[in-house]
């Protein structure tokens, strides 16, 4: 069944210069890739993003994390879309805590642990598909994404574009 999933490569990911390593590694999945771009994350995305996770001790952490102050301020935000992308993705990531993550996955490759506690695991990806709809829909607009994934309706200011519905 095809899916969609919501890459990140996050600013360790980014500041090592593994973006091509990373990219190499995904494409082995031979899915698509349908959106992309470098995002310069403001603390309300962080904050939206890993909403589900605010009350964990390591939240404030993790979005000084993701917003770059320990790397670089930017992340790289990917969309890849096809069969059963989302369990693909989720395989050549590896485990979240990159100690237990399999060596030759990314986050068992070039992740690490901080002295604070925090996973500094390279990648983000989507874990299922409802989680998928709701990052795709914060990082990405409609007319960023090459196909039609979620029902979108068009407004129109200057000029014409899509809003997700
Ligand atoms: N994280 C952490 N410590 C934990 C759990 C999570 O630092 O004990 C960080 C880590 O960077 C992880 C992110 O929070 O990727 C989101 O956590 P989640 O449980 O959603 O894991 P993921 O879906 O990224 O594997
Ligand atoms: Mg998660």
């Amino acid at each position: 069944m095809n899916q969609q999933t919501l890459i990140l490569i996050k600013p360790d990911g980014l500041k090592k210069s593994l973006t091509g390593n990373v990219l190499t590694r995904l494409s082995e999945t031979k899915l698509d890739i349908v959106a992309s771009k470098i995002v310069k994350v403001s603390r309300e995305l962080a904050e939206q993003h890993y909403i589900m996770l605010k009350d964990k001790p390591f939240f404030d952490e993790l979005l000084k994390y993701l917003m770059g102050e320990y790397h670089k301020k930017k992340v790289m935000a990917l969309v890849y879309w096809g069969d059963d992308a989302i369990k693909k993705v989720r395989q050549i990531c590896g485990s979240t805590n990159p100690e237990e993550a399999d060596p030759v996955s990314i986050r068992g490759a070039y992740g690490r642990i901080t002295t604070k506690g925090v996973y500094e695991n390279i990648i983000h990806a989507s874990a299922n598909e409802a989680e998928a709809e709701r990052e795709i829909k914060l990082w990405f607009q409609p007319d960023d994404v090459i196909i039609d994934m979620y029902p979108s309706k068009i407004v129109k200011d200057k000029c014409e574009r899509r809003i997700w519905a």
